[in-house]
């Protein structure tokens, strides 16, 4: 193999500087499907790192229809849509998901990741201002510097700031509005309605990535925005098939003119092959269950698992925690993080740690995500664990 010294010596001084700060990462290996024990690095252990909130990652009603799906049609879509051919399985899971999240339209993309580079490519570009809570998503923040607009970062949820701030903003461009509906890493939600009032008054546009509520807020399931009532207040919904979906791929809903608008200019879509025709076949499988009675009472058993333990960690630990199956235990100190999280993987339990950037500098923590099957012992575990640790 050629290799450049130069180069080489570059990097190791870059990872080691990674690690003098706490910051080095390094990948655990996974030997069995997801759920709430897997196999982690040879040991079988109580999984509080997945976001597979409604266990249908690996349900064998999923499993069993992409399988089937692959026998039919084969593994990859072979191209970008416009070069290949819509497959008749994007299109159906394009259909159900605009029926589901009430919009005109829904386009699917490889990743929810792609599918905001989209989503705020076609609200803002040059000229354009796009107000983004700080905590935003990466894959958001990415967008907007993608997009070409001035980017207004607003403190986290602060909406008498962001008020200030649109009013303060004079230019001629588009003001769009942009935030994670449900917060990824702290668990704590937008004031959607506030959003939306603001999105009134100063004629903006408001883009939502519900990430990690779709499927598991609502009556329903259709997010935060259903939840708390504003769904006719957004313009563009965001989503991710790779959570509570359990599979992979992003979707983004909106109006028939939006949809239109991206097929023929979002660069996530032209340029990167489509996903799976079977990834789209299992989509629909799980969406068959979320919007079934069983996904209600999956959603209802995740909510009640998470409301216990929150409560449990308040009153053992004085832990102010947040709102959602998403539970951060902050410590502050990258290393001391990832010694928590190894030291309860000594005790058979998985709880990632996470660091800058993914979290802001001096916030690393323990973040504890919830599923529908967890069940009371393997809470009382966790619990039992922290409790020996801290
Ligand atoms: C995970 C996540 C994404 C990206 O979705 P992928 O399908 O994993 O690429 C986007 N937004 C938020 C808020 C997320 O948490």
């Amino acid at each position: 193999m050629h290799e450049s010294p130069v180069l080489e010596t570059v990097w190791d001084a870059r990872l080691a500087e990674l690690a003098d700060r706490g910051l080095y990462r390094t990948l655990r290996r996974v030997e069995s499907g997801q759920g709430p024990t897997f196999r982690l690095d040879g040991h079988e252990v109580i999984n509080f790192g997945s976001n597979d909130y409604l266990t249908l990652a690996a349900d064998s009603r999923v499993v069993e229809a992409a399988g089937r799906a692959i026998l039919t049609y084969g593994w990859g879509a072979g191209a970008s849509r416009l070069v290949s051919g819509t497959h008749v399985a994007h299109a159906q899971l394009e259909e159900r998901l605009a029926a589901f999240c009430r919009t005109e339209r829904a386009l699917v993309f490889g990743s929810g990741y792609l599918a905001n580079l989209a989503a705020i490519g076609a609200a803002a570009g040059k000229g354009d201002v796009v107000f983004s809570d700080q905590r935003n998503h990466a894959s958001i923040v990415d967008a907007v510097r993608l997009s070409g607009a001035r980017a207004v970062v607003y403190p986290h949820r602060d909406y008498d700031a962001l008020e200030d701030l649109l009013g303060e903003d004079d230019g001629e461009g588009r003001k769009t509005i942009v935030t994670d509906a449900l917060f990824s890493v702290d668990g704590c939600f937008a004031d959607l309605r506030r959003l939306v009032a603001l999105r009134e008054r100063y004629g903006a546009l408001l883009c939502i990535d519900e990430a990690h509520a779709l499927g598991v807020y609502g009556e329903s399931g259709r997010g935060v925005a259903e939840l708390q009532q504003v769904e006719a207040g957004i313009d563009i919904r965001v989503a991710t098939l790779s959570k509570a979906i359990g599979g992979v791929g992003g979707v983004v809903c909106g109006s028939r003119a939006l949809i239109e608008l991206l097929i023929n200019t979002a660069r996530p879509f032209i340029f990167s092959t489509a996903p799976p025709p079977a990834a789209c076949v299992a989509a629909v499988a799980a969406l068959d269950i979320i919007e079934s009675d069983e996904g209600r009472a999956r959603r209802e058993k995740l909510l009640t698992t998470a409301r216990n333990l929150r409560r449990e960690l308040r009153q053992r630990h004085n832990l102010a925690t947040t709102d959602s199956q998403i539970i951060p235990l902050i410590v502050g100190d990258p290393a001391l993080a990832v010694d928590l999280s190894t030291r309860l993987l000594e005790h058979g339990i998985f709880v990632p740690a996470f660091r800058p950037p993914s979290v802001p500098e001096g916030t690393s923590r323990l973040r504890i995500s919830l599923t529908s099957e967890h069940q009371s012992a393997h809470v009382d575990a966790l619990l039992e664990a922290i409790d020996k640790l801290v």
